[in-house]
């Protein structure tokens, strides 16, 4: 495992506006394949959006409609979820995002995996194949965000580099609960290709990396442009953009992870910034006004 270096961000970032400085409607990766600037295909559970020179495509994993039940916000009191008519629970989704841009294909999280998993079937729909994909980037290591990884004892995405915060990765480490077979799964069959980074370090595709610490130790946000991928700052929406003092009963240090979704939800509004969440309901993109 080698540990990522900004210098290298600035290298390849330097590397690939050189070779997009070359392209018209499409652009080569390294590997040599197009990737798309504006994606056209029109799949059912995906929506592409299009913000400057980056195309963002919301890929739904879940199969079917999701709802966050209302008991999963234990602290929130039934006055606000009476008035915001949300007692038969919170609409919801379980999310990945792939972004293309400056002739990468990055994606961010993996989804459930086998057998509920969406995402390897809408990628195939999307007609991009899993060994295309050269970069994932993890806003943390939930089930329901690296179960995509691996199918049984099969690697997905076989040529890709898995980026971990690694104030995550530590944290994983030392957990003993069952959560942490999947994590030592993952490990092992991706550990020649994973790569830890601290916040604030600046990724390929020049995606920034942003402290977003409290559901799990290490979450991590990520800002590419005028989009911010948010994870799981929030589980369900309707109740916490207006009440973002409650926390899913998810989220492991809860004031923690209040402080950063009242912290990161003001820092997309002064920017205008796209919020792309992996629960947020589809299509999972919240612009701001
Ligand atoms: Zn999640």
């Amino acid at each position: 495992m080698k540990h990522y270096l900004k210098k290298n961000a600035r290298l390849l970032f330097a590397a690939m506006l050189t070779l997009s400085a070359c392209s018209g409607h499409s652009s080569k990766t390294t590997t040599g394949e197009t990737v798309p600037e504006t994606r056209t295909e029109t799949v059912a559970g995906t929506k592409a959006l299009h913000l400057e020179d980056l195309t963002a495509t919301w890929i739904q994993d879940n199969p079917g409609d999701k709802l966050m039940p209302r008991s999963l916000f234990s602290d929130a009191p039934d006055s606000i979820i009476e008035k915001l008519h949300l007692q038969e629970g919170i609409p919801s989704s379980v999310s990945t995002f792939l972004v293309e841009t400056k002739g990468l294909r990055i994606l961010f999280d993996t989804g459930l995996g086998y057998p509920a998993g969406q995402l390897t079937n809408k990628l195939k729909d999307l007609k991009v194949r899993p060994d295309e994909i050269r970069y994932i980037y993890l806003t943390h290591l939930h089930g329901d965000h690296i179960g995509g990884l691996l199918k049984g004892d099969s690697v997905v995405f076989p040529k890709a580099e898995v980026y971990i915060s690694s104030a995550e990765y530590k944290a994983w480490e030392t957990m003993s609960d069952k959560a942490n077979a999947q994590f030592a799964q993952m490990v092992k069959h991706y550990k020649e290709r994973i790569r830890l980074f601290e916040f604030g370090d600046t990724l390929p595709g020049n995606v920034m990396t942003i402290d977003a610490g409290g559901h799990t130790p290490g979450h991590t946000a990520f800002q590419v442009g005028k989009l911010l991928i948010v994870g799981d700052l929030m589980h369900g929406a309707a109740l916490q953009t207006a009440y973002p003092e409650y926390c899913a009963n998810y989220d492991m240090d809860k004031d923690k992870a209040r402080d950063t979704r009242i912290r990161i939800l003001q820092y997309a509004r002064e920017n205008k910034l796209v919020m792309a969440g992996m629960h947020l309901p589809a299509p999972a993109f919240l612009p701001q006004q």
